[in-house]
């Protein structure tokens, strides 16, 4: 009998209680977005990565497609969505949220189901990607809706600090030309002292998703995915109210009562990973296999990227001075804009820091900038550091492109790769 067949029992997980409170976070976000409707406030769909602060200090509702589409996966929608998309022409190989969102839109789909309602506005930007761009373009069309967007320059390994500053410019003279942009639109003033009081709680919230961090670093680790997976949306669909900060504390409370009493999320903690990507939003439980083998991630560049305030040029005080200024700096050092040599030596920097044993990389299959450079960060990150490495193919959106038992077998091998290292 092998080793791995020893422990096949899963153990139980237990998740934060806190974490019980996402539910009514999330719950009161979809109603702020009904109440919205009500009232005629209004509203606006936004990409990932794009300044949303800026529309909570505009008093503008916010919906990101994004996290509706990761509803559509939850609730087993998504497939059919994105297969309503391809008989509309879009490719197999086009963006799986994209074609979620297309899906629930022509199928007018509810809220519960995925579904995002026609906005006053779209707000999108290349930070991350093209495709949200393109994607809110399309839509915008569709719904007859202006559509603005903030075209982000990426900082590479050789751009200089005139390059830098020029790009900063640029996003901030963008970033001022947008509070016209919605000043036309909506017919609302731009108040800057709601904007500061906006800001400074989503400075507080990042900073407690990053205080929940530094506590993973802890053997046992006292949260999982099932704590930080889901605890991610309020950092991109919240950022400047104050209900999530309060639900961070108090994940943040318990998580160290954890630590402080030797408690792990796991029974028995064998191994520690990192997972890079996005996960499968139609089958999280997938993850809580690694259990069997005693496995638990311990870090996701995903979930931590979007505390997003991680450049240290950017302190407390300048995000209170000068929030504008703010917030396209952090537009440039956004975690997802990284070059393949940041990125490395982030990588080392966090599989040290975070005592991270092995990597799972998610070969997302529909997103590029998840899954651009990958086979050269697992070499790099292989031969110049020894960290043991296992890239994965699959989708976060589209369970057709998951190959549930094949991935299985591939993680087995490669824990057994790490229970093979630990004995020497
Ligand atoms: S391509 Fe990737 S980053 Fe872009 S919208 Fe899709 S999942 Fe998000």
């Amino acid at each position: 009998m092998s080793t791995t067949e020893k422990s096949e029992k899963p153990q139980q997980n237990k998740m934060l209680n806190a974490t019980q409170g996402l539910k009514n976070i999330m719950g009161r976000h979809f109603l702020a977005i009904e109440q919205a409707y009500r009232d005629g406030t209004p509203t606006a769909w936004a990409t990932s990565g794009s300044p949303v602060e800026m529309l909570y200090a505009m008093d503008v509702q916010p919906m990101l497609p994004e996290n509706s589409a990761t509803v559509s996966a939850a609730q087993k929608y998504s497939q059919n969505f994105i297969e309503m998309a391809e008989a509309e022409g879009y490719s197999y190989d086009l963006c799986s949220y994209f074609k979620t969102n297309v899906g629930a839109v022509l199928s007018n789909a509810g809220m519960t189901e995925g579904g995002t309602r026609k906005p006053t506005f779209m707000l999108s930007t290349d930070v991350i990607c093209d495709t949200h761009v393109n994607w809110f373009e399309v839509q915008a069309e569709r719904f007859n809706v202006p559509h603005y967007t903030i075209d982000v320059p990426h900082v590479v390994s050789n751009s200089s600090n005139r390059q830098y500053n020029y790009f900063k410019k640029y996003i901030t003279e963008q970033l001022y030309e947008f509070i016209d942009f919605m000043q036309e639109v909506t017919g609302k003033e731009y108040d800057e002292e709601r904007a500061r009081k906006v800001t400074e709680n989503s400075w507080n919230l990042s900073e407690t998703w990053k205080n929940i961090y530094e506590l993973r670093k802890h053997i046992p680790c006292p949260i999982s995915t099932r704590d930080t997976f889901g605890g991610l949306f309020p950092l991109f669909t919240m950022p400047g109210l104050k209900a999530p900060i309060k639900l961070y504390k108090r994940m943040y409370r318990e998580a160290k009562e954890r630590v402080d009493n030797g408690i792990g999320a796991l029974k028995k903690e064998e191994f520690r990973l990192m997972f890079e990507g996005i996960p499968f939003w139609y089958n999280l439980k997938y993850f809580g296999q690694l259990e069997k083998w005693n496995a638990i991630i311990v870090y996701e560049p995903y979930t931590y990227a979007f505390s997003k305030y991680m450049n240290p040029k950017v302190t407390k005080e300048m995000v209170l001075n000068t929030p504008v200024e703010a917030m396209s700096e952090l537009m440039l050092s956004f975690w997802y804009v990284y070059d393949l040599e940041t990125r490395i030596k982030k990588f080392e920097e966090t599989v040290r820091e975070w005592n991270i044993d092995g990597v799972l990389l998610h070969n997302n299959l529909s997103c590029r900038p998840n899954s651009c450079g990958m086979y050269d960060l697992k070499r790099h990150l292989m031969e110049d550091y020894d960290i043991p490495c296992l890239i994965i193919d699959a989708d976060m959106n589209d369970p057709r492109k998951l190959n549930e038992t094949q991935t299985l077998n591939q993680i087995e091998s490669f824990i057994e790769i790490l229970r093979q290292r630990k004995k020497q």
